[in-house]
């Protein structure tokens, strides 16, 4: 998709309240613990390579993401920092991971074994990197028993061509106040380095939500991936244990204003009929740009003032209630700072009845993005 450089819609990413929540955080964990950035979907949709640049400046010594392309993307843009891609990647893109100099995850013994049959043919210098990911609640991937993790283990180390760098496993709850089922998890990734003989040079459990509200985790080594981007992950439930900056606004203007009388249709399906005499301003952003069409009813901000989105959402374009007539061209913020007022990634998330993630992560590639 081509970005709209030409409309007055876009993102506003703040890279230095990236780079301040990694150095609020680094100050946090104990010495020795190093701060990896997840910078997957595109740094949640803030941009991947910014992203990755404001973590450094702020501290961070590694980065995580999800597919190798993000990765292949980091390293073309020049990073040169250890980068983990933490979902599966099949066998045959083991060169692209030597080339690239990536770490990966193992997460069944059948992987390793494709593995190891690659590695043969490819007679690389340089071992790959493997981080053993262990299941121990999340029911998603990774190794289930202390018994398979160390057959693994047994596996890897006894391979040239393989380097066992990471065991790691990932919380499903560390973001609520109910740590019953957090402390299972926790139990049972001791009782697989228990039966470990040593351990790899990097030991991970933390998510962003685990770093803020289990700060006794074990390892050596957090994934900081939403704290990154100034947002709290348990959305309400939690109090964040300091104050998180959020990086992204959203911000556009209106391209055109008019007065109609009582009785006028907005949008399509005439979903909205003007009550009274009313100002309609027109933003031109919609759901093709991840401003979805659950948003109908949500307020957006112009010179400070509450105006609520009437009718439905079009693709490219929406339309708003202004309180009063205003000039053409002036600010939309949809979600930011304006005039002492604020609208949150929260209340747009609140709004979907969704997670402040899945809004950053949909919005779509015609936005500009631009970094300050
Ligand atoms: C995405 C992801 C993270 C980062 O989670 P946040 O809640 O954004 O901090 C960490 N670990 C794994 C395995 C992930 O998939």
């Amino acid at each position: 998709m081509v970005v709209g450089w030409h409309r007055p819609t876009k993102l506003v990413i703040d890279t230095h309240a990236i780079k301040q929540n990694v150095r609020n955080e680094i100050k946090r964990v104990p010495d020795g613990t190093e701060l990896f950035a997840v910078v997957k979907a595109n740094g949640y949709g803030h941009g991947a390579i910014q992203t990755a640049k404001a973590a450094i400046e702020g501290g961070a010594t590694g980065f995580c993401v999800a597919v190798l392309d993000e990765a292949i993307e980091l390293r073309e843009a020049g990073i040169t920092e250890p980068i983990l891609i933490l979902g599966v990647v099949d066998t045959s893109y083991i060169d692209l991971l030597l080339k690239y100099d990536l770490s990966v995850t193992a997460a069944t013994q059948e992987w390793l074994e494709q593995a190891k049959e690659q590695l043969v043919h490819l007679q690389t210098e340089s071992p790959l990197k493997i981080h053993i990911k262990v299941d121990t609640g999340m029911g998603r991937i990774g190794f289930t028993s202390p018994e398979a993790v160390k057959k693994a283990v047994t596996v890897v180390k006894a391979e040239n061509s393989m380097m066992w760098e990471g065991v790691f496993t990932h919380f499903s709850t560390a973001d609520e106040k109910e740590i019953d089922y957090f402390q299972k998890q926790e139990q049972r990734f001791k009782s697989v380095l228990a039966v470990l003989d040593e351990l790899p040079r990097y030991v991970h459990t933390s998510n962003s939500a685990t770093a803020f509200w289990h700060p006794e985790h074990t390892g050596n080594m957090i994934r900081f991936g939403i704290g990154l981007y100034g947002l709290n992950p348990s959305g309400h439930e939690l109090t964040e244990v300091y104050p998180l900056k959020p990086a992204l606004s959203l911000v556009s203007e209106l391209i055109q204003v008019k007065e109609l009388p009582a009785g006028e249709g907005i949008g399509y399906g005439n979903t909205y009929t003007t009550k009274d005499n009313e100002w309609i301003g027109t933003v031109p952003i919609g759901y093709a740009d991840g401003w979805l069409r659950h948003l109908t009813g949500f307020s957006v901000l112009v010179e400070g003032a509450e105006c609520e989105i009437v009718g439905r959402i079009c693709m490219d374009q929406c339309m708003i209630r202004l309180p009063k007539q205003v000039e053409v061209g002036t600010t939309v913020t949809l979600i930011g700072h304006d005039h002492g007022q604020e609208i949150t990634m929260q209340m747009v998330a609140d709004k979907l009845e969704t997670i402040h993630y899945e809004v950053a992560c949909t919005f779509s590639e015609r936005l500009p993005r631009e970094y300050k």
